[in-house]
């Protein structure tokens, strides 16, 4: 079975991405566009392009009726929502399916238990995947009763909203009588961003590592992982560089904890690409969220074991079981992902405008996801991830030679990038050595406040 036509609710490199592999399944491909992207690489490349609204996301890319108006009249079939966006929206997924689409990703009502991390939580918990210690449900309004649970989670703390996101609505507390004061400032600050003011405690990790397992499954009882990554390196809880696998991992935590994902996937029904994401620390993995949709550093996964994640959403998506058993998943080699912004190096300030020139790095391991091209204009309205470069190797020191080389290579004029950090981290010799924690960009950026 396969899909016929498929709508990419989505812009820039990720839609180039499901279009490539669209076209390689011979399936057709519909894009969408604001007013402010007509000049997007893939919208030439689709089989149809549909303008869906003007360049302000509420109105286009955000819009659920857009979408599905658009996906009618040119008779798609099925809807990829790609990252961000509408990809985690749970009503999204719903409307699409109920209209009579195929939504390429898990059910509305999977996006929705894992949206809320308050029961995400719960249910990893239940599913025997280990969580932070922490609060068991929400943090209780009753003042007593939340000071109680605190002081035997041990300080310092951090609270979380239940609805958060995107490194927003999280308050670390280091002592008691901080407590309170910062569980209704959480409280207060989530109800007017996520519309949701529910809040919940855990222990704060000193030092730990980012570290994210890759899961496939089938909604029909079957699921894989494809091994870990490595994100730690973040700046404002933002990615900035990822690797595969995660170098320095205890092997028995390891082997434990990917089997823990596999088995909590068939325990809640998943369907399509998923990420179980975990802080490690002094071996062992706490579950923190999980991410129910293709992620950005999905390539490097793809590098080191050889499936190619984006087809294999779009065969689940046609009603198709998995067509790779878990012994047929071996890792082989390294990969690391920069990712490329139109940014200020210093200020990190967004820096769209014109690319007067650009040309892309190449050579053996190379791989370049971006749907840059010289003359097109980054917009200033969206993201400013502008690409990404991939390079693998059969160590981690070659994968690194070879960034290091691609990052000397590529030249993107007439906008400023963050091609200069990339080529000061592939060099830093802490990361070199590998297994870095969550802090170690912001203390050599000089704004790590811990
Ligand atoms: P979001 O959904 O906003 O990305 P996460 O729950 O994934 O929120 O957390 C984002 C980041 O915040 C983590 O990668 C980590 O850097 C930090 N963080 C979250 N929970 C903890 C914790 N319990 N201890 C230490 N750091 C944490």
């Amino acid at each position: 079975m396969q899909l016929e036509k498929v709508l990419i609710a989505n812009r820039g490199e990720i839609a180039l991405r499901v279009l490539r592999a669209c076209k390689e399944l011979g399936i057709k491909t519909v894009a969408v566009h604001s007013t402010a992207d007509r000049e997007l690489m893939h919208l030439s490349l689709a089989d149809e392009s549909v303008c869906i609204g003007p360049a302000n996301a509420a109105q286009s890319y955000l819009s659920i009726p857009a979408i599905i108006a658009a996906a009618e009249v040119t008779g798609a079939t099925a809807i990829h929502p790609g990252y961000g966006f509408l990809a985690e929206n749970a009503d999204f997924a719903e409307q699409v399916e109920r209209s009579g689409f195929a939504f390429v990703g898990p059910t509305a009502d999977v996006i929705r238990l894992m949206g809320d991390k308050v029961s995400a939580k719960d249910a990893m918990k239940k599913a025997g995947v280990p969580t932070v210690p922490g609060s068991d449900g929400p943090l209780p309004e009753d003042e007593q009763e939340a000071l109680r649970i605190a002081r035997e989670v041990g300080y310092p703390v951090i609270i979380k909203a239940a609805g958060g996101g995107g490194g927003r609505g999280m308050r670390v507390v280091h002592k008691e009588e901080d407590l309170i004061k910062s569980a209704k400032l959480t409280r207060t600050e989530a109800g007017a961003a996520f519309g949701n003011s529910m809040v919940y405690l855990e222990k704060f990790l000193g030092n730990p590592r980012h570290v994210e397992v890759q899961v496939l499954a089938d909604g029909q009882g079957n699921a894989i992982h494809l091994y870990d990554r490595d994100c730690s390196l973040q700046r404002r809880h933002q990615k900035v560089l990822e690797e595969a696998p995660a170098p320095l991992i205890d092997e028995k935590a390891r082997a434990e904890v990917l089997k823990r994902c596999v088995d909590a996937c068939i325990e809640i029904g998943y369907r399509g690409a998923g990420t179980f994401e975990f802080l490690y620390e002094d071996g062992r993995f706490y579950f923190i969220e999980m991410n129910t949709r293709v992620q950005v550093e999905h390539p490097v996964t793809e590098m080191i074991t050889g499936v190619d994640i984006v087809k294999e959403m779009l065969s689940i998506a046609a009603g198709n079981k998995l067509s790779i058993k878990q012994e047929d998943v071996v890792v082989r080699g390294h990969a690391l992902e920069c990712r490329i912004n139109a940014e200020d190096p210093a200020t990190f300030m967004p820096s769209p405008g014109k690319v007067k020139h650009y040309h892309a790095p190449g050579g053996n391991g190379i791989r370049v996801d971006s749907h840059l091209y010289s003359g097109y204009a980054v917009p200033p309205n969206y993201d400013s991830l502008i690409g990404k470069v991939i390079a693998y190797g059969n160590s981690r020191d070659e994968a690194m030679a070879r960034m290091r080389n691609a990052l000397d290579e590529i030249v993107v004029d007439g906008i400023k990038t963050n091609v200069p950090l990339h080529r000061d981290l592939t060099r830093d010799p802490g990361f070199c050595q590998g297994g870095v924690n969550i802090h170690y960009l912001e203390k050599k950026l000089g704004m790590d406040k811990h």
